[in-house]
């Protein structure tokens, strides 16, 4: 997706479970399942654009693993969508679900578009397109889709509707991230942002940090970067920072948050689906003491906590060495590359990995999916203690193998995840189960590999 990217994502991601599996107690057959997705769809979605011609859009579907229940991540539409992203991303997608414990493999999708250049009514026939050509390769107890960059709520709620006239029947648990008036969830919304900001609380405990005195810089302001950032600022933290693909705002005193979300929010109630303006519009800079400043200037800042929430390879080995922040929140997915990720920890700089900031969004769509196939509905509170209780835990469980063990929070998260796949490839049989009498080898210890933890909540 980012042209700064000089090796594949999904080599890179790879190598990172590749290190990780050096500390986890796993056994060989857990990477082999591990290293390759195991199914790839793909289709040239027709769509009859407004002008009366015949479009042909590059949609895919990774269902990247599914060993611990069905496959599980998000769609997204974005000129830079390729099949190299989409591995990494369902990659991504099984060990964050294993990392916080609930019963969900992992998937992506997307179709490679500029969403924006579309009118609504296309963007509706390609959102219903993307189903119709891949509906047999989706389901609720096969691979579940949400929203991701450039989709949403109302575009899961035309896919939920084509799913359902496909089968026949209303089938919400297709699909999570629906608004809430189609069979949605309430808390679904914000709940990336929260789940990062239940991290960034376990830290502030952790630290012993004053809120005031913490400057958060966030980048990307969409639904995950403006959920952090609105509550980082309720919560009384200085967020100094924000930006969007067209540049963002500085204040040293920190940013009226509210204020540039509802600028922001208000120009997407006009515009329709997409938001139109960008944060540097929103805002009266000299009202407010604001400075503009580049995407690239805000990684840089000299900030107590940076929180990526954009895309991904953000930060790489040309700047990683300008990153003045010792704490980073990966609110998006994969905004490191390794090499960057190499450096900042060579200089102790706190990473509070993906797999764990931004699992926020699937714990409540494992809520919602619940929600549907039970046909009940839980309150606002529920879902918000539910989400701390799985978020709280999830950290604990990563910053302890961080300092037991003298490793790297990404590090840690991954050894956690591989631990739970294996605990489900264990459970079905592997070599040391089923190698002849006289040739088994004794079987090596797993840790944990149960779905115990999110069950119980
Ligand atoms: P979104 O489409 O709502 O917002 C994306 C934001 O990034 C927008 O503000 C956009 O202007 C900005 N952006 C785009 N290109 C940029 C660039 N080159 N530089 C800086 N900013 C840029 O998307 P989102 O749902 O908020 O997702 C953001 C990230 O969080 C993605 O990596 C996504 O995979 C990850 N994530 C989202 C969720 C979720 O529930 N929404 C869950 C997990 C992970």
């Amino acid at each position: 997706m980012n042209q700064k990217a000089t090796t594949s994502l999904f080599e890179d991601a790879l190598r990172q479970i590749e290190l990780a599996s050096e500390r986890a107690r796993i056994d060989v057959e857990t990477l082999e399942r591990i290293r390759r997705p195991r199914f790839i769809a793909s289709s040239a979605i027709p769509v009859r654009m407004d002008d009366g011609t015949m479009r042909f859009f590059d949609g895919y579907r990774v269902r990247y693993d599914d060993t611990r229940g069905p496959a599980k991540g998000g769609i997204r539409f974005h000129p830079g969508v390729s099949l190299d992203e989409l591995k990494a991303l369902g990659l991504w997608m099984t060990c964050k679900c294993a990392v916080v414990g609930i019963p969900f493999g992992g998937g992506k999708g997307g179709v490679t578009v500029d969403p924006k250049s579309l009118s609504r009514a296309e963007l509706q026939r390609l959102s219903r397109g993307y189903i119709r050509e891949l509906a047999d390769v989706l389901g609720p107890d096969v691979d579940v889709p949400a929203p991701d960059v450039y989709t949403n709520p109302r575009i899961m709620g035309w896919m939920a509707d084509e799913y359902s006239r496909i089968r026949r029947a209303r089938t919400p648990s297709f699909i999570t991230g629906k608004p809430v008036e189609l069979e949605g969830i309430v808390g679904r919304d914000d709940a990336t942002g929260r789940g990062a900001y239940h991290c960034i609380k376990e830290l502030e405990r952790i630290r012993s940090w004053n809120p005031r005195d913490v400057r958060v810089a966030v980048q990307g302001f969409g639904n995950a970067g403006q959920s952090i950032a609105r509550l980082l600022h309720e919560d009384g933290y200085r967020v100094v920072a924000v930006s969007d693909s067209k540049g963002g705002l500085y204040r040293e005193g920190g940013l009226d948050v509210p204020g540039l979300i509802h600028a922001k929010n208000e120009s997407r109630s006009m515009s329709g689906v997409y938001c139109g303006c960008s944060v540097c519009e929103c805002a009266d800079c000299s009202r407010d003491h604001a400075t503009e400043l580049t995407n690239a200037e805000l990684l840089e800042l000299d900030v107590d906590v940076l929180v990526p929430a954009a895309l991904e390879l953000q930060i790489t080995g040309e700047n990683a060495a300008r990153v003045r922040a010792p704490v980073i929140v990966e609110v998006a997915n994969g905004p490191l590359s390794g090499e960057a990720d190499a450096e900042l920890a060579g200089r102790d700089v706190l990473i509070v990995p993906d797999i764990l900031a931004n699992a926020g969004g699937v714990s409540v769509s494992y809520f919602e999916w619940a929600q549907n196939k039970g046909g009940w509905t839980w309150s606002l509170d529920d879902v918000h203690e539910r989400l701390k209780r799985i978020m709280t835990s999830a950290f604990e469980s990563v910053y302890a193998r961080h300092r037991d063990e003298g490793v790297s929070m990404r590090a840690g998260a991954y050894a956690i995840a591989l631990e739970r796949i294996a605990g489900a490839v264990q459970a079905q049989g592997t070599y040391e189960f089923f190698a002849p009498e006289g040739e088994r080898q004794r079987a090596r210890p797993l840790v944990d590999p149960t779905h115990a933890e999110a069950r119980s909540v």
